[in-house]
């Protein structure tokens, strides 16, 4: 497997070992976020999927910055105590990345606010060390104790302007390139502060990120991952802070995704240039079609410029895969290895579990599987995918029961694909699914109609078969 790793600028072979622990800039909570967030937070979906699919174990953090310039100026514009105001967009990205289909199971969510303490330990660390300094407004780092700190992002630090800290009204720090730990209280923070050995204040946004990474991986990271935006300052920062307290690099690897576009133009909130998922869900779409779209449109590190005629041609390749999955599950039907409707699901359920992991070499998971090893390139992969439902509508043989099996574990990673029975049912759909088997069992023929146009009221389309039942989305 390799990734292009920002580090040494190559594209570097990622060693085979058991565990692997990734690190992820989160969302700042002050809106909801958009989709060109959630664009780079998929692209990391994609990046634990497809290790937890080569069988590594994975440990992956994200923060949530719930404490920064943006979030205090907001909760003060709207006059919502601080912590009221960040819990209700926290909420609200959870709720995203839920409909999304995040896997979730790998990660642990840290809120900058949790860990203020092992902030205030790592700055006092780098006082001790000469490599920050206390002026009267805060505490700043001294980029030029830290050898090699433009190399990561390009940079001769003797170019890097005022501004390079995040805040322009930092007038006191040494140098220019400096940058804030630690901000002292002012009266515009109003009651947002917490004591330390220099008064009253807060923590700086890379500081955050760098005491979390250091509290919850000493060791360092295998992976640390974000927006190109972040490489500098953000992650140059990150780094400076724990490479300076450790003789070890602070992640072996670095990925950058690069922007979701609007009008050719980063979509930002301060641009005012952005569409939530909820914009989209009241345009139509649906949550899979999102996930779809940001997630396999285009390569991570190719920018990606945002049109709802994009997002409308994702919808129908989406529903061409969905279409030719039903397809090939009623092809199935007829194999040999079928016998009897009622033992349907078993069939499926035996199907994925023999042989499930092994996949011969020129295989469709084995073919989606080389793009993704090859710097998680999803364009290449869904490629395979395409020429094999392309071959099957001209006509091509393909292997029936194969193609399955490889799209159900290829949807172990995509998670978008709709797969009978389970996925394509709510709890709504499958009580009148349950009901209307009884009422088969029952011989109520009526009531078996009755239940099969309800169905189809909620998009579900039943058919059935001399060979069994079929069922679909449309
Ligand atoms: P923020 O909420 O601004 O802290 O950003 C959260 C994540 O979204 C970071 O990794 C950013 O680099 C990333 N990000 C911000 N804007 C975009 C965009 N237009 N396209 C892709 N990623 C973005
Ligand atoms: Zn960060």
């Amino acid at each position: 497997m390799k990734f292009y790793n920002s580090l040494t600028k190559n594209l570097e072979i990622f060693p085979k070992k058991d565990s692997v622990n990734i690190y992820s800039c989160g969302p700042t909570v002050y809106d909801f976020a958009h989709i060109g967030n959630l664009r780079t937070f998929l692209f990391e979906d994609l990046l634990i999927r497809t290790l937890k699919d080569d069988g590594y174990q994975v440990t992956h953090t994200r923060n949530i910055t719930d404490i920064d310039d943006k979030t205090i100026q907001s909760a003060q514009e709207q006059k919502i105590p601080l912590l009221e105001f960040t819990s209700k967009y926290t909420e609200e990205f959870f709720n995203d990345l839920k409909n999304l289909n995040f896997d979730q199971s790998s990660t642990t969510y840290l809120k900058a606010t949790d860990y203020i303490a092992p902030m205030i330990v790592m700055i006092q660390e780098l006082i001790d060390k000469n490599h920050a300094y206390e002026t009267e407004d805060g505490v700043y780092f001294k980029t030029s104790s830290f050898n090699h700190y433009g190399d990561f992002a390009g940079l001769n630090l003797e170019n890097i302007q005022q501004g390079a800290s995040g805040s322009n009204s930092d007038f006191t720090k040494e140098d220019f390139g400096d940058f804030v730990l630690w901000k002292k209280h002012k009266e515009s923070d109003g009651d947002v502060y917490w004591e330390s050995t220099w008064g009253k204040g807060r923590p700086g946004w890379h500081t955050e990120c760098a005491a979390m990474v250091n509290h919850q991986y000493p060791e360092g990271l295998d992976i640390h991952t974000g927006g190109i935006d972040l490489l500098f300052p953000h992650h140059t920062n990150e780094k400076a802070h724990c490479e300076c307290l450790s003789s070890k690099p602070m992640a072996k690897f670095w990925l950058h995704a690069t922007h979701l576009l609007v009008d050719n133009k980063k979509m930002s909130k301060s641009l005012g240039n952005f569409y939530t998922v909820r914009d989209l869900i009241d345009k139509g779409f649906d949550y899979k079609t999102i996930r779809f779209y940001l997630q396999t449109e285009a390569h991570y590190r190719t920018p990606l410029n945002f049109t709802i005629e994009g997002l409308k041609g994702a919808e129908s390749a989406l529903k061409r895969v969905n279409n030719f999955i039903c397809e090939i599950i009623e092809k199935l039907t007829t194999t040999p290895n079928y016998q009897l409707k009622e033992n349907f699901d078993t069939y499926l359920n035996d199907l994925l579990k023999e042989n499930a992991y092994t996949y011969s070499d020129d295989s469709l998971k084995e073919n989606f599987n080389k793009h993704l090893h090859d710097d998680l390139n999803i364009p290449g992969a869904m490629g395979e995918i395409f020429t094999t439902i392309n071959n099957f509508y001209k006509g091509i043989a393909i292997d029936i029961e194969n193609t399955f099996k490889d799209l159900e574990r290829i949807n172990h990673i995509l998670d978008v694909f709709d797969f009978p029975h389970e996925n394509i049912l709510n709890d709504t759909t499958q009580k009148l699914y349950d009901l209307r088997i009884i009422a088969r069992q029952e011989k109520n023929w009526s009531e078996s109609d009755r239940l099969r146009d309800e169905l189809l009221s909620h998009g579900i389309e039943i058919r059935d078969s001399k060979d069994g039942v079929s069922i679909r989305k449309i």
